[in-house]
């Protein structure tokens, strides 16, 4: 089984209609989740907050995503991370209270480049996953800071020693995230431990996107 997840980011993003079919999920800013479920596709949100309603301004909470049929959402991207100052345990109480609302998460970990080069990336790792428990609805998307929006990519091997490290600390499906485009794709997906995709500026490209799915589904 591969997954195939578009994260658009605060972009528009394709119409919706073009991806139908799509064996894929995909995450669109909040304003374009009602055309992408009415649309027929799988639709997660960027962000879930832990608490069902209250006063927390820009916040969305999963009941009301569930009410807008949304499937899932991301959890912890590194965006949300490095600019917004989300935490380890602010991305656990994310995650625990969208899968116990029903919802689906892919919860997103990684290292910097200074981590990486300090040798610090296992370490920098279990931090991550710690917060998290395995549950039947739960994804990690292993994206590699210095590796989005970089056009930097993991290398396959760099890809399946992260993945198998993840999955030995959480039995889990885990995506690669980083620059996937369709000429590096495969290579991702021959990898025993990369379960899929988190797609970033190539989910934006109806072609590209389409180009990344259909390498996942020959490689299942
Ligand atoms: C992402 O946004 O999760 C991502 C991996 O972006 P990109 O594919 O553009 O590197």
């Amino acid at each position: 089984m591969s997954i195939v997840a578009g994260n658009w980011k605060m972009f528009d993003g394709p119409d919706p209609h073009a991806l139908a079919g799509l064996d894929a999920i995909v995450c669109p800013p909040y304003t374009r989740l009602r055309d992408c479920v009415a649309a027929g596709l799988t639709t997660y949100a960027q962000n879930v907050h832990w608490e069902p309603e209250g006063a927390y301004t820009g916040e969305i909470s999963a009941p009301m995503l569930l009410e807008l049929g949304v499937t899932g959402s991301l959890v912890g991207h590194s965006e949300r991370r490095q600019l917004f100052g989300e935490t380890d345990e602010g991305v656990a109480r994310r995650t625990a209270a969208a899968l116990e609302a029903g919802l689906h998460v892919i919860a997103c970990v990684g290292e910097t480049l200074e981590q990486r080069e300090a040798d610090e990336t296992q370490a920098v790792l279990r931090r991550q996953v710690s917060v998290l428990d395995e549950h039947e609805r739960l994804v990690i998307a292993y994206e590699p800071v210095w590796a989005i929006g970089t056009g930097l990519t993991a290398t396959p091997e760099m890809a399946q020693t992260a993945h198998a490290f993840i999955k030995s600390l959480l039995d889990v499906p885990v995506l690669y995230g980083g620059s996937v485009k369709p000429d590096n794709a495969t290579g991702l997906f021959e990898q025993p431990d990369v379960d899929g995709a988190l797609v970033g500026g190539a989910s934006l490209d109806i072609d590209s996107f389409r180009a990344i799915c259909e390498a996942a589904r020959s490689r299942s």
